[in-house]
């Protein structure tokens, strides 16, 4: 069932490899075996699969293979212009031949009147269809071919070709493994799902690859790989959900218990979405059933994560355990502290906040609360996982802005309970499907696709800097109605100093056109230690001031209800998922809003997309699409999070489709065999064994 050992074996063995060329392969792609060797597929394929004659020859600049006889052969120009030039000639018509700088080899070798095969890209001058630096060989009579087919082209390096192992070397190499009639590949698929999806057999697709007849049959076994990746990636992910839930306890909480009954009775500021119903009945099951909860609650900007997070947290307290929740920046978890510290006032929850900047004196009283159980709440940053932090007994963890947080710090929270918590981590912006699968497939879903009652639409524009002026007029407009205004400027790390020139320089001219005492100002950035900070945004959320001016750090995490206009500089700058949470700030209250991007008159085309895409849509899982699309599954996931998705032949936006029938044929297999105890599925079960490494703990951390 599994592969053959000898497979293991060094590329050395073979022919032409030696040691040397064997260490170098190892570290330009890191092929060491002679399984590796298979699984290095070409990076393309040249049709050689039939002669042209050379008036079938139509369109400019393909490939074509052309035989004929050479004639007119000449070197024309001097030293650096020196080309050697000649035509061939078939029954049909005759083309081009030209060389620049030709080799001596050539000039020496071809000769007028022979037959030849050329390959090469034509490209059209005039009337007439002309070859540059051709591949071309000697026929030795006109009948004759020579390696019709199919070519594979490896990837190579300059260190590799300096070496000598050419790509002939590396056919030659493979040719000789797969030729043989059982190479000792195990195919790991089942012969159920093989035939169900038509798929080539292991052995069949690794031949294909690397000698192809036709290029649809590469297409075939190319996605027969693709499928195999990503069918393994959603069995590992769903045989671990399933694992966690056969083998993890969790704490049953078997009532809701009073607490949550008190507060959703008497104390909740609004009526909750049926959305948000659903997800806490969701949540509220888990939290019965006696397992580990692992939730992932995914919901647009503004859709009310927050009250979603506090009634679980409730859940929990009330039934005498405790409760934390993460946030990633200190004003975001700020911004939830002081919203729960005062939705909760007049209930018998004791809640804190725990953050860098919180002092060695109030953090020493923290811990000790949190140990001896008199703190239930505790609201904070990444603080909160480090190891001298320790609870009495934590029933659930929500982390909020899921995004920013590593796999290997939600493992560090997994372990500050005999029994684990319950886990609940909130995006921030929604994630899109494809994502949300590979990165979360262990994960189960709730979704709140419903916003609160009362939004209006926000009116979004872009505004090219000639238009500044009508700007300006629009926004004095709106405050002379009474209503408060956002301005934001990057900050993006790399040219920080640059920045702030930006801003300042912007700080400025917005002083001069809204002059004192008629209209106040606030201004926020980075650099501001945190009580100058929170002074300022409090002066803009009692209405004191009526224009905040500020660099991205009110991206989280404010929320004042009268302020209708967000006006974005730069816009260009700044990706698709921060000007949609930037959006978010406004439209809360009940008065129109707008969002006006403004940007240069010359942009990136991505950057061109982006602010049509934010024009044109308000719906954050439309824009995480568009995003994915522009910027890829590695960037949209953060570079702490890339590394769990190692794909080497597949790609979730180009291969989505493979990627739900691979999620469809993982739930199929697991549903018949949760345990993969049956002889057809052994093979799956040693590669999901290798890709789990034997270490099933980790893979219970989620
Ligand atoms: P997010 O999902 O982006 O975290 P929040 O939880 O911050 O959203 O909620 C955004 C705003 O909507 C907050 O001011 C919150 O009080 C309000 N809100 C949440 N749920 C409702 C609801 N059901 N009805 C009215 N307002 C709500
Ligand atoms: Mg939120």
């Amino acid at each position: 069932m599994s592969d053959h050992p000898s497979l293991k074996n060094s590329v050395s063995l073979l022919n032409g490899f030696g040691k040397h060329r064997a260490e170098l392969l190892n570290k330009e792609f890191g092929i060491e075996s002679l399984y590796d060797l298979l699984f290095h597929f070409p990076i393309r394929y040249v049709d050689k699969s039939r002669f042209y004659s050379i008036s079938e020859i139509r369109s400019d600049q393909t490939f074509v293979l052309v035989k004929g006889v050479l004639f007119d052969l000449r070197t024309v120009g001097e030293g650096r212009t020196k080309r050697l030039v000649g035509e061939l000639k078939d029954a049909t018509g005759s083309l081009d031949l030209v060389w620049f700088k030709p080799p001596q080899f050539l000039l020496k070798t071809l000769k007028n009147g022979q037959v030849y095969q050329v390959f090469g890209k034509a490209s059209r001058f005039g009337d007439r269809y002309s070859i540059a630096h051709p591949e071309i060989s000697k026929l030795s009579n006109p009948s004759e071919v020579k390696g019709l087919g199919i070519e594979p082209i490896y990837s190579s390096t300059e260190k590799l070709q300096k070496a000598g192992l050419s790509q002939r070397i590396i056919k030659e190499g493979l040719r000789k493994m797969v030729t043989a009639v059982d190479f000792g590949l195990a195919e790991n698929l089942p012969q159920t799902l093989i035939k169900k999806l038509q798929l080539p057999q292991k052995t069949e697709a690794i031949r294909t690859v690397h000698f192809p007849q036709n290029l649809n049959q590469v297409d075939l076994a190319l996605n027969r790989f693709k499928f195999e990746e990503l069918f393994f990636l959603q069995l590992r992910l769903l045989y671990k959900k399933l694992i966690g839930q056969k083998k993890i306890k969790g704490r049953r909480f078997e009532h809701v218990g009073d607490l949550f009954l008190t507060f959703y009775k008497h104390h909740l500021p609004f009526e909750l979405t049926n959305a948000q119903k659903r997800v806490i009945k969701e949540i509220r099951n888990d939290l019965g059933s006696g397992v580990q909860m692992n939730r992932l609650l995914q919901g647009d900007v503004g859709s009310g994560k927050t009250m979603v997070a506090l009634l679980s947290g409730l859940i929990a307290i009330g039934n005498n355990s405790q409760a934390a929740i993460i946030a990633p920046t200190e004003i975001l978890a700020q911004q939830h502290y002081n919203d729960l510290v005062s939705l909760l006032s007049s209930l018998p929850v004791n809640v804190a906040l725990l953050t860098g900047s919180t002092s060695k004196k109030d953090r020493k009283v923290i811990f000790e609360d949190l140990l001896s159980g008199e703190l239930h709440l505790i609201i904070g940053t990444h603080a909160l996982i480090e190891d001298n932090v320790s609870f009495k007994d934590l029933g659930v963890a929500i982390i909020d802005e899921q995004h920013r947080f590593g796999v290997a710090q939600r493992s560090k929270l997994w372990k500050k309970a005999k029994v684990p918590p319950h886990i609940l981590v909130m995006t921030a912006t929604p994630i899109p499907r494809t994502l949300a699968m590979s990165h979360y497939g262990d994960l189960d879903v709730s979704l709140i696709d419903e916003l609160p009652p009362g939004r209006k639409p926000i009116l979004t524009q872009h505004r090219t800097d000639s238009a500044r002026l009508k700007v300006f007029q629009f926004m004095k407009s709106e405050i002379a109605k009474g209503r408060q205004i956002y301005i934001v400027y990057p900050l993006i790390q790399e040219s920080e100093t640059l920045d702030y020139k930006d801003l300042m320089d912007g700080y400025e001219s917005i002083q001069r056109e809204f002059p004192l005492p008629q209209y106040q100002i606030s201004i926020v950035h980075g650099g501001m230690n945190s009580d100058a900070k929170a002074f300022e945004m409090r002066r803009f959320e009692k209405g004191e001031t009526q224009i905040m001016v500020a660099t991205t750090v009110i991206e989280v995490g404010v929320n004042v209800p009268n302020a209708s206009v967000m006006v974005i500089e730069s816009a260009e700058r700044f990706g698709l998922s921060q000007l949609h949470q930037l959006r978010g700030r406004v439209g809360r209250g009940a008065e129109k809003s707008y969002c006006i991007l403004m940007s240069g008159s010359k942009i990136s085309e991505d950057a061109r997309t982006r602010l049509e895409a934010m024009v044109s849509t308000q719906n954050g899982f439309e824009l995480s699409e568009i995003d994915l699309q522009l910027r890829g599954p590695g960037d949209l996931m953060g570079t702490q999070q890339s590394g769990t998705l190692q794909l080497k032949v597949s790609d979730i936006v180009k291969d989505s489709e493979i990627l739900y029938r691979a999620r469809e044929a993982a739930e199929w297999i697991l549903a018949r065999d949760p345990e993969l105890t049956l002889a057809e599925h052994q093979g799956i079960r040693t590669t999901l064994n290798r890709l789990l490494k034997g270490n099933l703990l980790w893979s219970y951390i989620s």
